[in-house]
């Protein structure tokens, strides 16, 4: 073993897919119906949320099979569930280091090593942010860099709003920001939209949307919220001061290639570079799938596509040089699957003082007063992705505590007063009460044992 920080070593996988978009899943789907019981590791903060970049949208019009559109969240959580159907192995982590040097390959995550014959790399892409000097104070108070997840925040309505960006991301979030702010202004550092036609004919013809052409954001400020940019207009260097209480960033994505540079060959922008049209890569028994590696098309369907291919060479190559260790499975057909369920809102009729998991304001206000438990309390808004992946693992966390803190989720949309009073200005946050204390909060997504110990410790301290 070339590197002792690999420790832990398990049996030799046939297969394991890195990343949970439509190509890691989909590879997913056709390599465990080839019962090669793929292991596929879905990614958890590094690279973008698990379910990847459609987890961040909200209708999806254009992905087959869905003639009415389908929700970017509920769109993954279907093809999960195919995948997981046939015999997908799930580790919900990062993939933090990777061995392709040495055969069988190494990687590690969740605090185990991975031995495995090939790999399909599925990383995907990361929005990218401005880097502005003040940007890291106004994070979460003022700028996102997602308007689906957190255009619904109170403190964004009825205010005048900026995105900036000229490509589709930039106008569609646009678009839907007009539902919240008073206005929206488009920064564009160019004199012509990136989008396609029919995108951006729907911001020209939004009279709540001001396009300020050539232009650059120089810097956010504000007190604890974001009240203006300092905004530039590039032939002219002319300054001002554009008044908005919220920035969305909508300027384009980076590979998520760092795991892999020095080892699998890039471009010059980190892209990885395959056979024309292929998915094998510079390294044999390493393929690649999605967005990673595509610098032109970048859609769910052409990422589902590239993951079938990758899935299926994989199985070309591993049966060619007799490497795989076929799983047998009874019965074949596996059970069928069950779409998981909103939880019905809490009202004064179904309200349960003990329930693990209950929904909205009425529900918070009367565990917040009564309960002598410890109380998490999650804020959502139905179009936000990272909500969608955060919920199950808060639960799991509950149900492991048998009971002893009770879960409450409060949709910001629906419960606006609650979610101003609480100070809560971006999904998810995640905050934990006991006694009417507020102990942790938290925002965005994070490991379940986060959550475990500080519930634990706050278990510990009567
Ligand atoms: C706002 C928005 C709207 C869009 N709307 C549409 C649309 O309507 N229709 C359409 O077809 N396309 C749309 N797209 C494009 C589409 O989302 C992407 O082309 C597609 O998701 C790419 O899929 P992918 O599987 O290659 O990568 P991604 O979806 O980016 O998924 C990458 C996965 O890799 C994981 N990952 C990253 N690093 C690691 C690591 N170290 N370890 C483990 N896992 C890791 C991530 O967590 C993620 O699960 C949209 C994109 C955006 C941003």
């Amino acid at each position: 073993m070339k590197d002792k920080s690999f420790s832990n070593q398990i049996a030799i996988e046939n297969i394991v897919i890195i990343g949970s978009g439509p190509a890691g899943y989909t590879a997913a789907i056709y390599a465990s119906r080839a019962n090669l019981q793929p292991l596929l590791i879905t990614g958890f903060q590094k690279g973008g949320i698990a379910g990847g970049q459609l987890m961040t949208t909200t209708f999806v019009e254009n992905f087959p099979g869905f003639p009415d559109g389908i929700l970017g969240p509920e769109l993954m959580d279907l093809i999960k569930a195919q995948a997981i159907r046939w015999g997908t192995q799930l580790i919900e982590d990062d993939a933090e280091k990777v061995d392709f040097n040495q055969y069988p390959f190494l990687i590690e995550a969740d605090g185990r090593v991975i031995k495995t014959h090939s790999v399909i790399i599925a990383t995907g892409a990361s929005a990218n942010k401005l880097h502005l000097p003040n940007e890291k104070l106004f994070w979460s108070r003022g700028i996102s860099a997602c308007a689906i997840c957190d255009g619904a925040t109170p403190q964004f309505s009825n205010e005048e709003l900026g995105v900036v960006g000229g490509g589709d991301s930039a106008c569609e979030e646009a678009v839907y920001l007009t539902k919240y702010g008073s206005h929206v202004h488009l920064i564009v550092r160019s004199s012509s939209l990136k989008a396609s036609a029919a995108m951006a004919d729907r911001v020209r013809a939004n009279p709540q949307i001001t396009v300020h052409w050539k232009t650059e954001v120089i810097d956010a400020q504000g007190s604890s919220w974001l009240e203006s940019l300092l905004i530039r207009e590039i032939d002219t260097k002319k300054e001002k001061t554009l008044k908005v209480k919220g920035l969305f960033y909508a300027i384009g994505h980076t590979p998520n290639t760092e795991l892999f540079r020095g080892q699998v060959e890039c471009n010059e922008n980190g892209y990885l570079i395959t056979k024309p049209g292929r998915p094998e890569t510079s390294i044999e028994g390493i393929f690649v799938a999605g967005d990673v590696s595509d610098t032109e098309w970048r859609q769910g369907i052409t990422a589902a596509s590239s993951g079938c291919k990758a899935a299926l060479s994989a199985e070309r190559w591993l049966s060619k040089h007799q490497l795989t260790n076929l799983i047998k499975r009874d019965p074949t057909e596996p059970d069928q699957v069950k779409t998981p369920k909103e939880a019905e809102t809490t009202t004064k009729q179904n309200y349960k003082s003990d329930s693990l998991w209950q929904k909205g304001s009425y529900a918070l206000r009367k565990l917040y007063h009564d309960s002598k438990k410890p109380l998490l309390v999650v804020y959502t808004s139905p179009s936000c992705g990272p909500c969608h992946v955060l919920k199950p693992q808060l639960k799991r966390v509950l149900e492991e505590l048998n009971g002893r803190v009770q879960g409450i989720e409060i949709n910001i949309e629906e419960d606006k007063e609650v979610t101003k009073q609480a100070g809560v200005n971006g999904t998810p946050t995640v905050q934990l009460f006991k006694n009417k204390a507020l102990f942790n909060q938290w925002k965005g997504v994070k490991q379940r044992s986060a959550f475990k110990e500080a519930i634990l410790e706050l278990l510990k301290n009567p």
